[in-house]
C-alpha cells in the first residue's frame, strides 16, 4: 500500500497522508504530550468482512489517557467508532489492519505546559505487519530500566512522550541479544514489557500484575482475563509479582494488541517450563485467535464489522 496516498482522518476531515503534516514546533513533538490508540482490524476472507477488535474499548482508554493530559478529544466514542468505520472503507482494505488514532497538543510554539495549549485528532489506518514471531516464543532479560511511575509519567494512560521508557527498555534488551525486555516498577515488582502485558503461571493459577503496578490497563490483558475466567476456569489473581516468581514461573507470556498472546521462552537465561509453549498459553492463544478471527459466537460482540450496511465510496 502506498502510505501517502492512503487517506486518514485529521483536521476534522478526511484527506490523505501526504497532506496532513505537522509544523517542526509542534507542541506534541518537542514535548511528547500526545496520547494514543494501536487498534487492529481482521480480515475475514469468508465473509469478506474486516472486523475491528475491541473498538469502543480503545476509544474510552484514549479518552481517559486525554482527560489525564488536560486534552478533550473533539469526539465522543460512538463517533469515533463511526469515523473509524468510515476511514477504514474509504481505504478499502481487504486485508488485516493496524488503526492509529492521535490525540496531540498542537500548538506551535515553545514552553512546556498542558492547559491551554490546542489539541490536534488524527486516525491513521495502515496494513498490519506482525509484531513478533510468535511461533518460537520470546528470549527475554529484566531491563535495567524501571517502569515509569504513576508519580512521573501514568502508565495507565498510552501517553507518546513515555514510549521513551519502552524505547529504551526494548533497544537495551535486543542489543543484549534478547528478543524483548521485562520492566519492573520502580518498586522493584513485574510491570510489563515495553509494549505488552505480562502474565505468569504457577502450579496452575494464573497471575497478572494489578493495574496499580505501573501498566497499561491493557485491552488485549482484559480480554485474555475474560476467556481465562469464563472458559479455562482455573484461579486468576491480579497481584504484585516478584522477580523471583518470573524464574520459578511454569509459563510466562505477553498480551497486547499488537503481540497477541505471545510465550516467553527464558528469563534472564532461566528456561520457563520446558522452553515451548505451556498449555494454558496455548488454549489461551486457540480462544483468542478464534474470538478475533470470528469464529466464537460467544464473543462476535468484541467485533465492528466494517463494510456491514457501508457502502464504499467510488
Ligand atoms: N503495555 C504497553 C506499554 C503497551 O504499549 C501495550 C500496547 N498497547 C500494552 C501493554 C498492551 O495493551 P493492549 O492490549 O491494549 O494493546
Amino acid at each position: 500500500m502506498n502510505l501517502n496516498a492512503s487517506t486518514v482522518f485529521a483536521q476534522g476531515r478526511f484527506m490523505t497522508y501526504d497532506d496532513a503534516r505537522v509544523g517542526l514546533l509542534t507542541h506534541g513533538l518537542n514535548y511528547g504530550t500526545g496520547c494514543f490508540e494501536g487498534i487492529r482490524g481482521y480480515w475475514n476472507q469468508d465473509e469478506r468482512e474486516l472486523n475491528l477488535l475491541l473498538l469502543r474499548e480503545h476509544f474510552e482508554r484514549l479518552h481517559t489517557s486525554a482527560k489525564i493530559l488536560l486534552m478533550k478529544i473533539p469526539h465522543t466514542v460512538d463517533e469515533l467508532v463511526e469515523l473509524t468505520l468510515e476511514l477504514c472503507a474509504r481505504n478499502r482494505f481487504e486485508q488485516d489492519v493496524y488503526i492509529r488514532p492521535l490525540c496531540y497538543k498542537s500548538a506551535e510554539d515553545v514552553g512546556v505546559r498542558l492547559m491551554g495549549v490546542p489539541d490536534a485528532f488524527t486516525i491513521t489506518a495502515l496494513p498490519y505487519t506482525p509484531y513478533y514471531d510468535a511461533s518460537a516464543g520470546l528470549k527475554t532479560c529484566v531491563s535495567s530500566w524501571r517502569r515509569v511511575d504513576d508519580t512521573m509519567a501514568p502508565a495507565r494512560a498510552k501517553i507518546t512522550g513515555a514510549y521513551v521508557n519502552s524505547a529504551l527498555a526494548k533497544s537495551e534488551a535486543q542489543m543484549n541479544g534478547f528478543d524483548e525486555a521485562i520492566m519492573l516498577s520502580n518498586d522493584g515488582h513485574v510491570a510489563e514489557g515495553s509494549a505488552a502485558n505480562m502474565f505468569i503461571v504457577r502450579n496452575g493459577t494464573l497471575f497478572t500484575p494489578d493495574p496499580t503496578q505501573n501498566v497499561l490497563e491493557g485491552i488485549t490483558r482484559r480480554a485474555v482475563l475474560t476467556l481465562a475466567e469464563n472458559e479455562l476456569r482455573i484461579p486468576v489473581v491480579e497481584r504484585m509479582i516478584d522477580r523471583s516468581e518470573l524464574y520459578a514461573a511454569d509459563e510466562i507470556f505477553f498480551t497486547g494488541t499488537a503481540a497477541g498472546i505471545t510465550f516467553v521462552t527464558a528469563v534472564d537465561h532461566r528456561q520457563v517450563g520446558d522452553g515451548r509453549m505451556g498449555p494454558v498459553a496455548r488454549r489461551l492463544r486457540e480462544l483468542y485467535e478464534s474470538a478475533v478471527n470470528g469464529r466464537a459466537p460467544k464473543y462476535r460482540g468484541w467485533l465492528t464489522p466494517v463494510y456491514a450496511n457501508r457502502r464504499v465510496p467510488a
